[in-house]
């Protein structure tokens, strides 16, 4: 190793959305690259060309952009070890592969899956695990010029040593793997690109990767890993695995929980005769046995995203967030989000939970860093959301709630600025963005769309022959006539009219508050009024009014 400089990477697949787990380990990694002076890097690993989504890595950089998770080199920010995607690297690849077969730490194969499948059934019948028989002599180049002329698949394996390996784990400590636990693994594919045991010792030997940080279920991958960094004569970086993220309940968290919870409630639906099978089969477009199939569990893969949110909107199940980009359509802030994932597995130590990014940087340590699974609990993130949301001054705010607006198609997005900022200040105290929606984007909309709600219209105006009616006729020609029209007049008018009443406050503000957004929930009365206008409060009151 040329460089005593610290040197970590996140190296995601372009399988998919960055998922929490995933943003985890590259926080991580970032934190601890800005703690100790080191370089973050970022890798795309899309060797594995069948599995790879178009415009996933897209995606993956935009969210990490969103967390504020910034890299020193990767794709678009230039460094002296790339280039940052695998796909791009295969030369490197080669050029290693040679090498361990010139030293015989490698050989050619050349099975059919029927060949192989044919020794995994007699392993299976004989009840002896399936391990790769290792044949003697092994293959020439020649051998398997010869089997690629025949059209056989050709595959370059490792010859992994018979011998028990150690590896040792910053967090985790000394791990033994026995003797005998590894066959000779596939390094190099038949359509000649790397697998991802080998391209990654590859690349984070060329890249001069010191510290591995990845999570724990790439554990049983490292000897695989430390035999071919022996084989070629490299360094080993040090390694340390990440505990696993789990749900609240003790389950994996995983991307399966969507279609889970969304099987669940369409099972619930159908058990309650609120939904027939005849239904989702029709909901999804899909055919029937992919729909069974589904429902029974056999492959989450039937139905695609898209066919399982139309069954989450009929069934009325909530999807559960678990890419990061769930939760930025959710209405999270980054910030948030941030801070809840950073305590997955870590802590400062103390009772300490609210943290910013500075804060992150500052007290991060290997050290702190448990053992066992984190638990992703959901009701604690709201809290944590509710938090920096109270904290957040309002430009923050604005900026956040700009882009859910954006993402979410909401009708919000129009609103200017200064408008906005007043909206978010006046809904203080909110959960998530959306709840500004909730509460005030009735507001924006045009005055047709206000739906009384029956309720709320008996209890506020129709009660007491018709009181709450009978005053909102009353206070009609004085806000005609009210000068100016700002937020403390109004709750200045509200106030006059509660004293010459002897009534409270809230039996004229809700009164008000219902004809003019259809239900007793809005910012506060003087805030209300303006955010509509005059014209539009005079107008909803004479609307409401033809309810009577
Ligand atoms: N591409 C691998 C993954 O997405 C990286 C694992 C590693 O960090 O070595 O899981």
């Amino acid at each position: 190793m040329t460089s005593q400089t610290i040197r970590a990477r996140f190296a995601p697949s372009p399988t998919g959305y960055l998922h929490v787990g995933g943003a985890r380990s590259a926080l991580f990694n970032y934190l601890f690259c800005r703690r100790n002076n080191g370089k973050f890097i970022l890798r795309i690993e899309d060797t594995d060309i069948d599995r790879n989504i178009v415009g996933a890595e897209q995606k993956i950089l935009d969210d990490l952009r969103w967390l504020g998770i910034d890299c020193d080199e990767g794709p678009g920010v230039d460094g002296a070890f790339g280039p940052y995607f695998q796909s791009q690297r295969r030369d490197t690849y080669d050029a290693a592969c040679q090498k361990l077969l010139a030293s015989g730490d490698a050989y050619y194969a050349f099975d059919t899956n029927e060949e192989l499948d044919v020794l995994r059934k007699q392993a299976e019948a004989a009840k002896t695990g399936f391990k790769y028989p290792r044949p003697d002599p092994l293959p020439t180049a020649a051998d398997a010029d010869r089997a690629r002329a025949e059209g056989r698949p050709v595959v370059v394996r490792f010859k992994v040593p018979d011998e028990a390996i150690t590896i040792h784990d910053e967090i985790l400590g000394d791990v033994t793997f026995a003797a005998g636990e590894l066959d000779d693994f596939v390094i190099v594919k038949s359509n000649g690109w790397p697998t991802y045991h080998f391209a990654v010792v590859v690349d984070d030997t060329h890249m001069e990767i010191t510290h591995v940080l990845r999570a724990q279920e790439h554990l049983g991958n490292t000897p695989k890993h430390v035999f071919i960094q022996r084989a070629l004569g490299v360094p080993t970086p040090k390694y340390a695995h990440l505990p696993l993220v789990f749900n609240i309940d003790g389950t994996k968290m995983s991307k399966r929980d969507k279609h889970k919870a969304v099987r669940q409630g369409v099972k619930d639906a159908i058990k309650q005769n609120n939904m027939t099978d005849a239904q989702v089969v029709e909901l999804t477009g899909a055919s029937s046995d992919a729909v069974e199939r589904w429902l029974k569990k056999k492959a989450d893969a039937e139905l695609s995203m898209d066919q399982v949110a139309k069954l989450a909107a009929a069934a009325g199940v909530t999807i559960p967030e678990i890419d990061v980009h769930d939760f930025r359509v959710s209405g999270y802030l980054p910030e948030a989000l941030l801070n809840f994932i950073v305590l997955i597995g870590w802590s400062p130590g103390g009772d300490r939970e609210k943290l910013t990014r500075d804060e992150m940087i500052e007290l991060f340590s290997l050290d702190r860093i448990n053992k066992t699974a984190g638990r992703f609990d959901r009701e604690k993130l709201l809290a944590m959301n509710l938090d920096w949301c109270s904290a957040a001054p309002t430009e923050r705010l604005v900026e956040a709630f700009k882009d859910w607006a954006t993402l979410n198609d909401s009708h919000m997005a129009a609103l200017d600025d200064a408008t906005l900022g007043r909206v978010l200040d006046s809904c203080r105290g909110f959960r998530t963005l959306p709840d500004v929606v909730a509460k005030a984007g009735i507001l924006f909309e045009s005055d047709d769309a206000v739906v009384f709600d029956e309720k709320a219209v008996a209890k506020v105006l129709a009660k007491n022959d018709g009181a709450g009616f009978a005053m909102l006729e009353s206070l009609l020609p004085q806000l005609e006539s009210l000068e100016p029209w700002t937020a403390e007049a109004i709750e200045g008018f509200v106030k006059n009219i509660c004293e010459s009443t002897g009534s409270k406050m809230g039996d004229v503000a809700q009164p008000i508050r219902v004809a003019v957004a259809g239900r007793p929930v809005s910012p506060a009365i003087g805030d209300t009024l303006v955010f509509l206008g005059r014209d539009k409060t005079l107008n909803r009151i004479r609307r409401c009014l033809q309810q009577r």
